[in-house]
């Protein structure tokens, strides 16, 4: 199977931030792979916009090291590589002073038909003074589009302050609130999955879900972020936005068409249908010290911390589509392995005619977003051989990297979000409504968990968490899925 590409119009993308790290790791290499992959049109150009005094020449060096640090050696065709380094350009600016802007201005006007998008990848304190900039400099069009990433907000009250802002200067159809999960392959197969097949969508519901778990877990601890973790947890960091989106794609109805509001009202139907969280249907953990590798207060550096590096709850969605089935979610630190994924598990059969069949696990539906992006249906059939009818449980694997095969190698979900920003496609951006329904519904939780006084659990590196998180699914009669890689 051949990717197709979708042309895209010329454009002016200026990177706010384009010396730091996500412009480097991220946003310059996957310009580059589009370009690899012939979706960047002639004509476009790049703008790198940031504090640090630089030639146009010294950003374009600092881009080209990016590219032989992130891209894939062969890729590299200097030829190619030549190309985007000719299209990339650099203004320096202050976001909160007043040079610079002119000079962009001025940059941005020698090609007033270009597509122009302001990615900001910056502090989200940026955010609002360079909206404002860019309106008050006559810089940002009715059509140009600005693009931002979480964090977007800390609770409700700034998540709203924030739309409010953004508000002032540029209308929601330019506004592209990325979540780079989102972008992911298997999250858009997530849809085509349930809405492309007859198969599933009849049994997408609580007569025939047992459960779904939801699991985002990372091997490192908070490695160098510490500072900015330590205000945020588990529950910010992760589960208001990478999580409720996976678990709005997996429950929400089918939308009427596959159009961005469309989408969207579903989602967000789903994250308001969302029962309050209980305190006594969460737990939250802090990793323990392992050997010489510290514990989550040592990397923190604050003894007295009860911000929580993990955390697991069970949710209930109460509409008629999945009024009993429970929904486990959890994410954390050092635990066992990095993985993500969804896994929707199915009722066991109502009537069973082999005696083996209680013993196994049940059908499930299980999509993985990291690593080894693919979809697993879990099925039982006949152990081959002879022996009688005994059961045994295989999966019916669907791994992209192998059905696309060699050419059509998965794009980065940054390659997938900015092409859409440039086609001005915001299905897979969160609105900032969904952002705001989502604060509504993690705040409430977070500040119980603040008013009882109590600590996260400890647990050791190298596992699942805390014990406690076993019970919620186990009073259940359910356990968790292995966090193995
Ligand atoms: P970073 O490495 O600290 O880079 C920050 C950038 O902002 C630098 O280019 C810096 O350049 C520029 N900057 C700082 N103050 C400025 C000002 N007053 N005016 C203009 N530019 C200014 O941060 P990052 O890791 O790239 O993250 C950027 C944003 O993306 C943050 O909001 C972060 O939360 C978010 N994010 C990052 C990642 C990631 O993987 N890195 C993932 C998800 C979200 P100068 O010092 O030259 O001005």
């Amino acid at each position: 199977m051949v990717s197709t590409v979708i042309p895209v119009p010329p454009f002016d993308l200026v990177i706010f931030g384009a010396t730091g790290d996500l412009a480097h790791r991220k946003i310059l290499p996957s310009l580059f792979r589009r370009m690899a992959a012939h979706q960047v049109p002639a004509g476009s150009r790049v703008i790198g916009a940031a504090r640090s005094k630089m030639s146009r020449a010294d950003f374009r060096k600092a881009a080209g090291e990016a590219l032989t640090r992130y891209v894939e050696a062969k890729l590299l065709a200097p030829a190619l590589v030549e190309r985007f380094l000719g299209m990339i350009d650099y203004v320096s600016i202050d976001a909160a002073g007043e040079g610079g802007w002119g000079p962009l201005a001025k940059k941005l006007d020698e090609k007033p038909d270009s597509v122009r998008a302001f990615y900001l990848s910056v502090a989200p304190q940026l955010f609002t003074p360079i909206a404002h900039r860019l309106a008050q400099a006559g810089i940002a069009t009715p059509e140009s589009r600005i693009v931002v990433e979480k964090p977007l907000g800390h609770d409700l009250a700034s998540a709203r302050a924030l739309n409010a802002e953004l508000a002032q200067h540029f209308d929601e159809h330019q506004i592209y609130r990325i979540d780079h999960y989102l972008g992911k392959e298997t999250v858009q197969n997530l849809m085509a999955i349930r809405f492309a097949n007859a198969l599933f969508e009849p049994l997408w519901n609580s007569h025939y879900v047992e459960q779904v778990q939801i699991t985002v877990a990372e091997s490192i601890g908070v490695e160098g972020r510490g500072a900015y973790y330590d205000k945020a947890g588990a529950m910010r960091d992760m589960v208001q936005n990478h999580m409720m989106q996976l678990l709005c794609l997996t429950a929400m109805e089918p939308p009427s068409k596959f159009e961005p509001d469309a989408v969207r009202d579903e989602k967000l139907k789903v994250i308001r249908a969302l029962d309050p969280l209980k305190m006594s249907d969460t737990v939250r953990g802090q990793y323990r010290a392992n050997g010489k590798d510290g514990s989550y207060l040592d990397h923190v550096g604050n003894p007295a911390s009860r911000t929580e590096s993990f955390v697991a709850f069970r949710a209930h969605i109460a509409n008629w589509r999945w009024s009993g089935t429970p929904f486990y979610l959890r994410t954390g630190k050092k635990l066992s392995a990095r993985l993500s994924e969804i896994c929707v598990v199915f009722k066991h059969p109502p009537h069973t005619i082999f005696p083996q069949v209680d013993t196994l696990r049940g059908n499930a539906l299980i999509i993985r977003l990291q690593p080894n992006e693919g979809i697993t249906l879990r099925v039982a059939i006949k152990d081959p051989g002879p022996g009688g009818m005994r059961l045994v449980e295989v999966p019916l694997d669907m791994t992209f990297a192998s059905t696309l095969g060699p050419d059509g190698e998965m794009p980065e979900a940054y390659e997938r979000l900015i092409m859409d920003v440039i086609r001005g496609n915001q299905t897979l951006f969160m609105r900032g409504d969904e952002v705001e329904a989502a604060w509504e519904w993690t705040d409430p939780i977070i500040q119980a968990w603040e008013d009882s006084g109590s600590r996260p659990l400890p647990y050791d590196p190298g596992g699942a968490g805390p014990i406690d998180a076993y019970k919620l699914t186990g009073s259940d009669g359910h356990l968790w899925r292995e966090i193995a890689a």
